[in-house]
């Protein structure tokens, strides 16, 4: 067995792959950039080199120095976790070359795989079906008209050299595929430095079903069941679960069978996974494989009980695979959410900045893969992949409470995470239903709508902790004031019933709070619903509480400032403004914040680096008009015109980073637009 591994990654895998060296007796050693320098694969590595400045291309990259690094530290085995250089092939063989291990399939497996187009003649010749397409680089526009007609519309246009969404665009009709087929091009040769596109049919609400494999060098190769990951954003992941529902023991029994042969004509050997899109009518087709260890992995872990990393690292060591196919043992079901720094209502742009406080959920059959922690900076410079976090159950119901329990106690301060939009998702019904397919969000949640009109139930349970909170905060202060003792110790003595109106978007709910704080048991009445509440261990600074209703327990998290108190419970989101009812009777005479809108200038959505600025300044700009283009955690998009009206000042330019709500462009005072727009032309 190697006696230390250099883990080539940052982030929760970095983080994660540690853990099991250190299981096994292996010395992590872990590399970063300078941006990096106090994160946590950092500290709990046991050696950690710093690899140049923060742009991946100097660092997690940068495949001489990271080969160099690990013979000069006398590790003998690299593991490239996911992302980076996990599918680079030359690096694999640099790393062999070096006489080092490398912790993934062999260079030759990798690319023969690592190219769509290739790996599906590859999947075709053997057997497997693949989606009905044109798998070779489309020549020019003339070709495409020809090659969709014959595959039939929809179609999707995609990068050979893609991965993790980028640059795939649906075309649904003849005269958006020029466009699109230039966009295509455009965004794959910036993201992959490669311009071959091809064509296949899209498969409409389809789901994405993928199959783990395993394989050593002793031509062993079995599978670890199916997962299906249908639920996605921008064709990426967001949450994932095994087994799946669309499944059953037939087609699993093909798909595997399939996924295997698979491996074993490639010459694959290590973790790898085929993607497969099942389409509505049962038909399955060949995706990709994904020759690395996935994301969604411990899920996988969670029913088999076993250990990927450490199965990776044992055959890169030359063991032979510890089981047969028929020793795997499933058992229940695990489900996963990804935790990204990404703004669900704005469109799941990247988000950044300073981690201020950070809480994790914790508890039986409950997993949090994470890479950050109070004091971790979120910089544009790589993924936004934060943390996941993973729960079992004996079956999916149970697995998936589970999941909103752990979600309801998972509590990240200073930048703006999807964890609520995630929780929101696995609460929605068509979820709880399994009825699941790749356009699940688009259909459920489009735009900003993921904050749906919630469950009343769910509210009133918010309700009760605002109000419970809000009221111990209150009664603590009397109390303090009165004696001029420390805020510390007992919850004063409730004498009568405490009435409270508590205001919820349209809702106005009567509160009223009785029963007997010292053995913490409480009887509460929310506009008439009653309900019986214990509070266990009550922490009225906390930002999270446990709330124990109607005997079962429920995790809230809470933000508060005077009467306002945000809630977040099961993916709602909810502003709880606390009176007394004479309160009550004044608030419309009370002021209020409004949000100050300005329309002279144009406000940066999203921190990130421009990367072109496509107007003068004295230009004339339409509504809409794409002013300038920002890159920004490996994502490109485009920033439009607020308004209609005048370039007056342009404050920045290319190559320069800049922050949200930095302002990027003046305009002139806007004139009466139909008079404007005329003289513009
Ligand atoms: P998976 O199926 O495991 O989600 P993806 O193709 O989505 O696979 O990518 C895996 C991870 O690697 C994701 O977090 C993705 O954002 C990241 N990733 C993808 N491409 C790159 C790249 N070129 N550089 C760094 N990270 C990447
Ligand atoms: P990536 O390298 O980005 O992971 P994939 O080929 O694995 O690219 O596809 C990613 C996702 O895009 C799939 O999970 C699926 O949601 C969608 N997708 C890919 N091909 C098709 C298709 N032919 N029809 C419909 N959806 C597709
Ligand atoms: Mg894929």
């Amino acid at each position: 067995m190697f006696g230390s591994v250099l883990i080539a990654n940052r982030g929760e895998i970095a983080v994660r792959i540690m853990k099991t060296c250190q299981k096994m007796g292996i010395k992590a050693v872990t590399i970063f950039s300078e941006i990096d320098v106090r994160s946590r694969h950092v500290q709990e590595a046991d050696d950690a080199i710093c690899i140049d400045g923060s742009r991946p291309a100097d660092s997690y990259l940068n495949a001489e120095r990271i080969v160099e690094t690990a013979l000069n530290r006398g590790c003998e085995a690299i593991h490239p976790g996911y992302g980076f250089l996990s599918e680079n092939a030359h690096f694999a063989e640099m790393i062999t070359n070096a006489g080092l291990a490398f912790i993934g399939p062999p260079a030759s497996a990798m690319r023969l795989l690592g190219d769509k187009m290739e790996s599906k003649a590859l999947a075709a010749r053997g057997g497997v079906p693949v989606v009905p397409g044109h798998h070779q680089p489309i020549l020019g526009i003339e070709e495409a008209y020809a090659l969709a007609d014959a595959i039939g519309w929809p179609i999707l246009l995609k990068p050979a050299a893609g991965g993790g969404g980028r640059g795939m665009r649906i075309v649904m009709t003849k005269d958006e595929l020029a466009s699109a087929l230039s966009a295509a091009r455009d965004e794959t040769r910036k993201a992959f430095a490669d311009d071959r596109i091809f064509m296949e049919r899209y498969i409409e609400n389809p789901r994405h079903i993928e199959i783990q494999i395993i394989a050593d060098m002793h031509g062993n190769v079995i599978h670890l069941g199916e997962r299906e990951c249908s639920i996605q954003r921008r064709y990426q992941k967001i949450i994932e679960e095994t087994p799946s529902l669309a499944v059953d023991a037939t087609l699993r029994s093909k798909m595997t069978e399939v996924a295997c042969n698979l491996a074993r004509e490639a010459g694959y050997s290590n973790a790898g996974t085929v993607e497969f899109i099942l389409g509505p009518d049962g038909a399955f087709y060949f995706l990709e494989m994904n020759a690395r260890l996935q994301v969604e992995h411990p899920i996988t872990e969670m029913v088999t009980n076993l250990d990927l990393v450490e199965l990776q690292i044992r055959i890169a060591a030359g063991e032979p695979l510890p089981m047969q196919q028929k020793q795997v043992a499933f058992k229940g079901w695990a489900i996963e959410a990804r935790v990204c720094a990404e703004d669900p209502s704005k469109g799941f742009v990247p988000t950044t900045g300073m981690v201020t406080r950070y809480a994790l959920p914790s508890g039986e059959n409950i997993r949090v893969d994470s890479g950050i922690q109070a004091g971790s900076a979120i910089t544009i410079y790589y993924d936004s992949l934060l943390a996941k976090v993973a729960a079992w159950g004996t079956n999916r119901e149970e697995a998936r409470t589970t999941l909103v329990k752990a979600l309801n106690g998972y509590h990240i301060e200073g930048i703006t995470t999807n964890v609520d939009f995630v929780n929101a998702v696995i609460n929605h019904p068509a979820f709880v239903n399994g009825n699941l397919s790749t356009r699940f969000i688009d259909e459920h949640f489009s735009g900003s709508e993921f904050d749906r009109e919630p469950n009343l139930e769910h509210l009133r349970y918010m309700t009760i902790a605002s109000v419970l909170v809000y009221h111990f905060r209150q009664s603590l202060m009397k109390e303090s004031l009165k004696h001029m003792r420390p805020l510390v110790g007992g919850i004063p003595a409730l004498k009568e019933s405490h009435d409270y109106v508590v205001n919820v978007g349209d809702h106005v709910f009567p509160v009223r709070l009785g029963g007997d704080p010292q053995t913490h048991n409480w009887n509460v009445t929310v506009d008439g619903h009653e309900y019986d509440v214990i509070t266990p261990e009550f922490e009225y600074y906390r930002r999270r509480l446990v709330l124990r209703i109607d005997g079962s327990s429920h995790m809230f998290r809470l933000q508060y400032d005077e009467n306002h108190i945000k809630a977040f419970f099961c993916g709602i989101v909810r502003l709880f403004e606390i009176y007394t009812p004479a309160e009550w009777k004044l608030a419309p005479y009370m002021l209020r914040n409004r949000e100050e809108i300005t329309e002279n200038e144009l406000k940066c959505p999203m921190p990130g680096l421009v990367t072109a600025v496509n107007v003068n300044e004295g230009d004339y700009v339409r509504k809409g008009q794409e002013l300038i283009r920002l890159e920004s955690m490996k994502m490109e998009s485009s920033v439009a015109s607020p308004c209609e009206g005048t370039v007056e000042r342009i404050l920045v330019s290319p190559g320069q980073t800049v922050d949200t709500d930095e302002v990027l462009i003046l305009f002139g005072t806007p004139a009466s637009p139909a008079g404007r727009s005329e003289e513009a032309r």
